[in-house]
């Protein structure tokens, strides 16, 4: 370990070395199951054949120019991200707090041609949309912006899930330019509204009566993770602006801001740009992804695993109430308990287990999509073990 990197994360004591599928291996030769995969990142799983083929003869070839130029690449990828959302244009940066700050931006111009000059976006309590100013200023929890006083003003909170408190703002506040939120909150402790598709048709609906852009955080709903190409998809409507990265380009950083009709033509000539943003080499990773998503059916593999996982946890966990819910979206899990469960990172990965808790209570999986039928089976009994001794303890 060096003594010169800055103290930002809690790390595990373990180094990985390499990984096949939805495995790892340390430098010990220990081999783990990967129910993180490098938090919805992964979603090919490691070492992906198609990916590592498209990586190594893109590198071979052509990492990177610079955007004063046509990128073949960055084409083909915004095409497909259009073909598979059917949305109208693409923006590519290199981050998911990145691919928000574009669409923060976007929404801000977009106010701005309207005539409102301080625009303002309804944002949701609970929320994670990033660490950069503007974006932690969005985000709904206090611990990410402490200490980084003064924020980026212009974001309006209301409760995650209530349809009431946006219809209250859009009645006393004339500046609102659009309402930024996650269809599944990640971080926030995999929260899904009690009924996704209807709160998602009704923002739609009060946005188009108010004039406002509803713009989806899909950094980690998006890329098949909630068993549809992106979770807005699980309803019947088209958002103005999504924003994504994680697992868009299966660890290559990429992200993206997409959008639709108006939105799409509100970032205009010297608005907004990225040096790195939608290089050849990660957007190869982007289409290698999207590809192998589409050719290996994952979408669907992930709706059926998740469900798999969560009737799995349900049946191990009927007569606990210590477990307070089993929720799933696809492949993003949440086991919600009635005390802090932090400790169990550690127990799971002596254990050979990688998962993550959030929101203090909640045990978050987010496996590959490319996990099979028997790899499921075992991520439940290691964990339900784990979490039956944890709860004994
Ligand atoms: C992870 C995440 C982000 C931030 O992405 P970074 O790539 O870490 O900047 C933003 N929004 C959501 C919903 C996320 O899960």
């Amino acid at each position: 370990m060096s003594d010169h990197l800055m103290n930002t994360y809690m790390r595990q004591a373990v180094t990985f070395v390499k990984g096949e599928g939805v495995w790892l291996w340390d430098t010990a030769g220990e081999k783990y199951l990967d129910a993180l995969a490098g938090v919805a990142v992964n979603g090919l799983g490691h070492a992906h054949p198609k990916l590592v083929k498209a990586i190594s003869e893109q590198a071979a070839k052509l990492i990177h120019v610079s955007n004063y130029y046509h990128i073949a690449e960055q084409a083909a990828l915004a095409d497909k991200l259009c073909e598979v959302s059917g949305m109208d244009k693409v923006f590519f940066c290199n981050s998911g707090c990145e691919a928000n700050e574009a669409s923060i931006k976007l929404a801000r111009l977009y106010g701005h041609n309207k005539g409102i000059s301080n625009p303002e976006i309804i944002v949701m309590d609970k929320s994670f949309h990033g660490r950069t100013m503007a974006t932690l200023s969005a985000t709904g929890n206090r611990k990410v912006q402490a200490g980084f006083e003064p924020l980026v003003s212009g974001f309006i909170r209301v409760p995650y899930d209530d349809i009431e408190a946006v219809k209250q703002v859009a009645t006393r506040n004339a500046n609102v330019v659009a309402i930024l939120v996650e269809p599944v909150q990640g971080e926030g402790g995999i929260n899904i509204p009690k009924d996704a598709s209807a709160y998602l048709a009704t923002l739609r609906q009060i946005c188009d009566a108010q004039g406002w852009l509803l713009m989806l955080d899909e950094v980690q709903t998006g890329i098949g993770r909630t068993g549809t190409w992106f979770a807005f998809q699980h309803s019947n409507i088209k958002p103005d602006v999504m924003s994504l990265a994680k697992g868009l380009g299966s660890g290559v950083p990429i992200g993206a801001c997409v959008a639709s009709g108006r939105a799409a033509e509100v970032l205009t000539y010297g608005k907004h740009g990225s040096t790195f943003g939608g290089n050849p080499l990660a957007c190869a990773a982007g289409l290698a992804t999207l590809q192998a998503i589409e050719q290996e059916g994952l979408c669907k593999n992930a709706e059926k695993m998740g469900n798999l996982i969560r009737l799995g946890f349900e049946a191990e966990f009927k007569n606990s109430p210590e477990v307070l819910a089993v929720r799933n979206s696809g492949l993003m899990i949440g086991i919600e308990l009635d005390r802090p469960c932090g400790s169990l990172v550690k127990m799971a990965l002596e254990a050979k287990l990688l998962i993550n808790v959030t929101a203090d209570k909640v045990v978050r999986l987010l496996p590959p999509l490319v996990i099979n039928e028997s790899e499921a089976n075992e991520l439940v009994q290691r964990l339900a073990k784990l979490i039956k001794t944890f709860l004994n303890s």
